[in-house]
């Protein structure tokens, strides 16, 4: 049986994964390498800062380090989306409070001595009616618009800071009329394509509908990638259920979205967005400032500890870095402080798994067995075996605590889209010829791994002949 070139020995079970974005930070060879052995599990490539000579060169630079240290990880593509900015200024301006302000959708100058600020969406004046708010910079500049033309926008200040060259614009409620993917992501989208990278998450989804163009791109290229839908404002809110069943996975993009709805709402949207993820069987990840103060410093926070142990209590597929691995002075000890946080929050579970996980296929009740029994019979884990990742999918769903689900496919690519989910340990095999050899096989390598001792008891998923027919099994074996 061949495996995974130089596949390492057991890491430390997790069922919560981590992602880490790189940047200056983490894009040197030694820093990669350290941060993988730490034990990421996908990397990010945010596409907001990246020019594709850049791309390539990491992506061939993670896969490098992959195969030098043994250990796997996916790549992920993070596309920037339809995002309205603030164009270029003569020199930062400090804005003050009551003051007018127009913006410019379709150039021209300034009227009246006011400030005049060019904006990249021709069609914000007919989208932002007179009492809409703007907020610009992260929301750190305020302003109410007070009349708006296709051409200008008045606005009045209302929260001041000093605004910049093209900062980004947030419209909370507004339902703009932007494309799903502009120019750059489709050039983007074939950049990664064509180096085969395995999701690409598209940022501000509004509607299912901006999945389904996605898809269809990635189909028309012959792309086997997954979709990460990001929900980061109030139109994917709204289309929450629709949008997941759409996607492939999707991400709590706190940042933006922290900024497009009331912050207070921002826990409850992230744990209902959780909870859809889960019923609909859809890898979720949590995202952005999980560890922000360590960018400068070697601790986190209490309520950053804190964030972080809920994020893994509400058992999200993923908890992700940002800013903390691009240009943090602390990128391998985030991923330390992620580890142990998880690890300590998911060592302390009781036994127990996701009994209202709606069941639709016999297929589905054969897994909760699995599940059930292996919880019944001491720390089992359950062996599967998979060539499109959608057993392992359902069994993740069932959030089996103290289950590892090692899943066993021939195919590489249905390998790294498993990495991203929720208690599974995937393995790259060849299949052999007959199911019993296939469990043989499994055994042998969880064994010599050191994932397994002889004698522990496993429940096997998988198919067996009877009576020349092929049924669904599972079965209570040790190792042997
Ligand atoms: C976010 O807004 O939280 C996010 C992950 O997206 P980006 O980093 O593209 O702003």
């Amino acid at each position: 049986m061949n495996s995974t070139p130089a596949t390492l020995p057991k890491q430390a079970y997790r069922h919560t994964k981590i992602i880490f974005t790189l940047g200056p930070a983490s894009a040197e060879e030694g820093m990669m390498e350290q941060l993988i052995l730490a034990g990421v599990d996908v990397c990010r490539l945010n596409m907001a800062h990246a020019d594709h000579t850049w791309t390539r060169t990491m992506i061939k630079r993670v896969r490098e380090v992959c195969l030098r240290t043994g250990r796997q990880i996916a790549i992920l593509m993070d596309v920037k989306g339809p995002e309205i900015r603030t164009g270029d200024l003569a020199s930062p301006v400090e804005l003050v409070a009551g003051q007018l302000i127009d913006l410019l959708p379709q150039g021209g100058g300034s009227e009246d001595g006011i400030l005049a600020v060019p904006v990249n969406y021709p069609g914000l004046g007919r989208d932002v009616p007179a009492g809409t708010m703007v907020l610009v910079d992260s929301g750190l500049i305020r302003l109410e618009v007070l009349s708006a033309v296709a051409t200008r926008v008045r606005c009045r200040v209302i929260v001041p800071a000093k605004l910049g060259n093209r900062r980004h614009i947030n419209l909370p409620g507004v339902k703009v009329r932007l494309p799903a993917l502009t120019a750059k992501d489709r050039a983007d989208i074939a950049v990664g394509v064509e180096e085969k990278i395995d999701f690409f998450a598209l940022s501000f989804v509004r509607e299912a509908d901006d999945i389904d163009i996605l898809r269809r791109v990635l189909s028309e290229a012959s792309s086997s990638a997954r979709i990460v839908a990001k929900i980061e404002d109030q139109s994917a809110i709204a289309n929450l259920d629709e949008i997941i069943s759409a996607s492939d996975a999707v991400m709590v993009a706190r940042g933006d979205l922290g900024i497009e709805v009331p912050m207070e709402d921002l826990p409850l949207i992230q744990k209902r967005t959780v909870d859809a993820c889960i019923r609909l069987r859809k890898p979720v990840i949590v995202a952005t400032h999980m560890l922000e103060s360590m960018i400068s410093s070697p601790v986190p926070t209490r309520a950053e500890v804190s964030d972080i142990a809920t994020a893994v209590w509400s058992t999200a597929d993923a908890i992700m870095l940002s800013g903390e691995t691009t240009t943090g002075l602390y990128p391998l000890e985030c991923v330390q402080v992620m580890k142990k946080i998880a690890g300590r929050m998911e060592g302390s579970a009781t036994k127990g798994y996701n009994n209202s996980l709606p069941l639709k296929t016999h297929k589905d009740r054969l897994l909760r067995s699995a599940v059930t029994l292996a919880q019944e019979i001491g720390d089992a884990g359950i062996v599967v075996f998979t060539r499109s990742g959608l057993l392992p999918q359902t069994l993740a769903a069932l959030r089996a605590w103290r289950c590892p689900i090692y899943a066993f496919t021939d195919d590489p690519v249905v390998f790294r889209h498993m990495l991203l989910m929720w208690g599974v340990e995937p393995f790259l095999i060849e299949f052999a010829t007959g199911p019993e050899q296939c469990i043989r096989d499994a055994f042998a390598y969880l064994l010599r791994r050191g994932w397994v001792k002889t004698g522990d008891w496993m429940v096997v998923v998988t198919n067996a002949l009877a009576s020349e027919k092929t049924i669904d099994t599972i079965q209570m074996r040790p190792v042997e």
